[in-house]
């Protein structure tokens, strides 16, 4: 596929995720609740993390902001549920690495799955952010959510 073909076939997946997104909407029971903001760019998200034991049993979120940080919101949401932590946390460090790659890296489709179409957002400085949010408050939702259940170690 050439470049403007891949660019437009990513541009595609993001504004299908904004347009329906996946798992949206805060549901019980969780263990930890955040809210994360963007102000750079207005973007806001209220995350909730239900773990049952090390499993990542639900993630769910209300939000809104520009296109790629709800469609960021939706994608994580498939890639980290039903997840074991480690594991999601594996895929979480993938998609940092990718968006601190100023585009140079060839991001792995078998572990970022529609992830892979925020690959253009990382030559972008200003819209990095946008694209981490949802992790970002993912991260900090499942630290608490950990905290809470003593963890297992
Ligand atoms: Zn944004």
């Amino acid at each position: 596929m050439s470049a403007p073909q891949l660019e437009s076939l990513y541009q595609e997946i993001i504004l299908d995720h904004y347009r329906k997104p996946h798992h949206r909407g805060l549901r019980d029971p969780y263990e930890a609740e955040v809210h994360h903001l963007n102000p750079t760019c207005g973007d806001e998200i209220t995350l909730r993390v239900h773990l049952d034991g090390e499993t990542v049993a639900d993630v769910s979120y209300e939000g809104h902001g520009c296109s790629i940080s709800q469609a960021s919101a939706s994608v994580m949401t498939d890639l980290v549920i039903g997840k074991p932590i480690g594991e999601a946390t594996a895929v979480h460090e993938e998609f940092l690495r990718l968006m601190q790659s100023k585009g140079e890296l060839e991001p792995d489709e078998d572990v970022l799955e529609d992830a892979v179409a925020f690959a253009g957002v990382s030559r972008y400085p200003a819209r990095i952010k946008c694209a981490l949010l949802a992790w970002m408050a993912w991260k900090d939702a499942t630290a608490q959510a950990v905290d809470q259940t003593g963890g297992s170690e």
